[in-house]
């Protein structure tokens, strides 16, 4: 079967499919019968855009059992049986429209998985699976993760952050997912853990517990291989480990050109642990560290003190070197319940990143607080998220100044550190050469910055083939970010996904670029691209 493999790599192993079950969080406030009817309304339609476009796809590959499925799905969102039971429970019994699906959902569920008759009891677990599809689109479902006994190959329909980070990620030799896409963070996280995984791929409901080999290099999952291609996987697989054990001959060799082109390697993390990882591979230092990741899979947001813990400590894995902390970039696919986020209809251009903090002031304050505390102990730099404007900055560097004179009213030991701005807006990058007067350094998040430069949703994974980083655009961008930084002497880290793309490392670095942040399994194969590489001068042809 195939997919679109985002996490290189091989795995051999047992299959299980991960149920997501989604359990209503009590997040949102009743807004009145005709606004949550409204609610409902408006993510039963997304709902069945979605269902549409898998159908679609699922005709153009002549996949008949899957289009006749999706089609039922589709009668069932539109059955006015099931519309009534919702809509009842919003105007009777004050249930906001996430507890009404759920309710009417449970419901069902249980008239139909009690009639034990094998047909109905399929039809209970599509009704669950349509449902579950409606709370997701209404936004802050919470979804309950299993347990995993033994190491397997996770199947998903979907998995986000806060799943992968509560999932016990020894027990997974790979991620196939039916949903996402290249340059969403389940793909990203999957890559940061160097765990194989495949997104886009539609694998069948009735495979829980089979043998079966993920090609995470061709995107392939093949389900009870036969014995000649198990052996063939098993000599690839043991020829992989022999490739990454050369791999490591490179860390202690200098990252540079042929031509003697000096390139700054640094890791992206997201853990104290991703941090050991990136100095085992000899990296020169962290260029990324995307601390939101602290607030995932709790009940609360983190505390000064367990900040200041997480920090130091990552401070100390360091050994010396400059560590680059992201401040929070919550919003847009990284939801948390506890954080009490209204329901957006486009949270990717909405409350996210540094627009997030700047009206959480609170919550904003008690990081840098624990950030400004840990930089005591080492080179710590604060980097902002999703900056669309200088006034922005004027903003962070007012709170940096009221929590460094909060600590020292109350004699709190703190450092100095200096502040980046992320460039993954067009405005942002528009406006470079202003922003690059307000800060130290820049650093690229070439991700968002593909997303909202082709307005391409970067979690859809139907639209994937249009989301091209290499797009003219984006490279026409990063060639005048990089050279308005430069006239006002900040220094360039590119920390998005095309960090580690080999196949324009060289233009990358003719463009000028300084550093490049990429995950800790990938640094070992760029540094290998970069000393391949003959630059000889040429300017940047954008
Ligand atoms: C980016 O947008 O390129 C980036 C590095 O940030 P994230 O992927 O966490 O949004
Ligand atoms: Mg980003």
């Amino acid at each position: 079967m195939q997919g679109k493999a985002v996490s290189e790599g091989i795995a051999i192993g047992t299959l299980s499919i991960y149920h997501k079950s989604v359990r209503n969080p009590e997040i949102s406030t009743y807004l009145g019968s005709v606004a949550e009817i409204n609610r409902l309304a408006v993510a039963r339609t997304s709902a069945k855009r979605e269902i549409e476009s898998l159908r679609l796809k699922a005709s153009m590959e002549n996949n008949e059992t899957n289009v006749s499925l999706l089609g039922s799905y589709l009668v069932m969102l539109d059955d006015p049986a099931f519309i009534d039971a919702v809509e009842r429970r919003i105007s009777n019994q004050m249930m906001t429209a996430e507890q009404a699906v759920e309710s009417a959902r449970d419901r069902i569920y249980e008239l139909f998985g009690t009639m034990g008759d094998e047909y109905m009891k399929d039809r209970a677990e599509d009704i669950r699976d349509i449902s579950d599809r409606v709370l997701r689109n209404l936004g802050g479902s919470v979804s309950v993760v299993p347990t995993l006994n033994e190491e397997v190959i996770l199947l998903a329909d979907d998995l986000t952050p806060s799943d992968t980070m509560q999932l016990d990620t020894s027990k997974v030799l790979a991620f196939v997912t039916r949903r996402g896409s290249n340059l969403s963070h389940t793909a990203i996280i999957a890559r940061s853990m160097n765990i194989p995984a495949i997104v886009g791929l539609e694998y069948p409901k009735d495979c829980e517990g089979m043998t079966a080999i993920v090609d995470a290099y061709n995107g392939e999952l093949i389900i009870d291989p036969d014995p000649d291609t198990l052996s063939r996987y098993r000599a690839r697989k043991a020829e992989i480990e022999e490739r990454n054990r050369a791999l490591s001959e490179l860390k202690s060799l200098p990252c540079v050109t042929l031509d003697g082109h000096r390139v700054g390697l640094l890791a992206n993390v997201g853990s104290v642990n991703d941090i050991k990882k990136a100095m085992e591979s000899g990296c020169e230092g962290i260029g990324l560290f995307r601390s939101e990741i602290l607030y995932l899979d709790r009940e609360d947001y983190p505390t000064e003190e367990e900040q200041y813990e997480v920090y130091s400590a990552a401070v100390k894995a360091a050994e010396g070197k400059d560590i680059v902390i992201r401040t929070i970039d919550i919003g847009a696919d990284k939801q948390l319940p506890y954080m009490q986020m209204k329901h957006e209809d486009n949270p990717a251009l909405g409350m996210r990143a540094v627009r997030y903090c700047l009206g959480h002031k609170d919550v904003f304050k008690t990081q840098l607080r624990a950030i400004y505390r840990a930089a005591a102990h080492g080179h710590i730099s604060v980097l902002i998220p999703m900056i669309i404007s200088i006034e922005e900055i004027w903003q962070v560097r007012s709170v940096i100044n009221e929590v460094i004179s909060s600590l020292q009213k109350d004699g709190i030991e703190y450092g100095d550190c200096s502040l980046g701005a992320m460039i993954e807006t067009p405005a942002a990058a528009v406006i470079s050469d202003l922003i690059s007067k307000e800060v130290d350094f820049l650093s690229i998040g070439t991700n968002d910055l593909t997303q909202y430069t082709l307005a391409v949703d970067r979690q859809n994974a139907e639209l994937e083939f249009i989301c091209d980083y290499h797009h003219e655009a984006v490279l026409r961008f990063l060639n005048m970010i990089i050279k308005n930084g430069h006239e006002n002497g900040c220094k360039i880290c590119i920390c998005g996904e095309l960090a580690a793309d080999t196949s324009i490392t060289g233009e990358l670095i003719r463009m000028g670029v300084d550093e490049l942040s990429v995950t800790p399994a990938s640094l070992l194969r760029v540094k290998q691209a970069i000393r391949g590489i003959r630059i000889s001068n040429e300017p940047s042809r954008y």
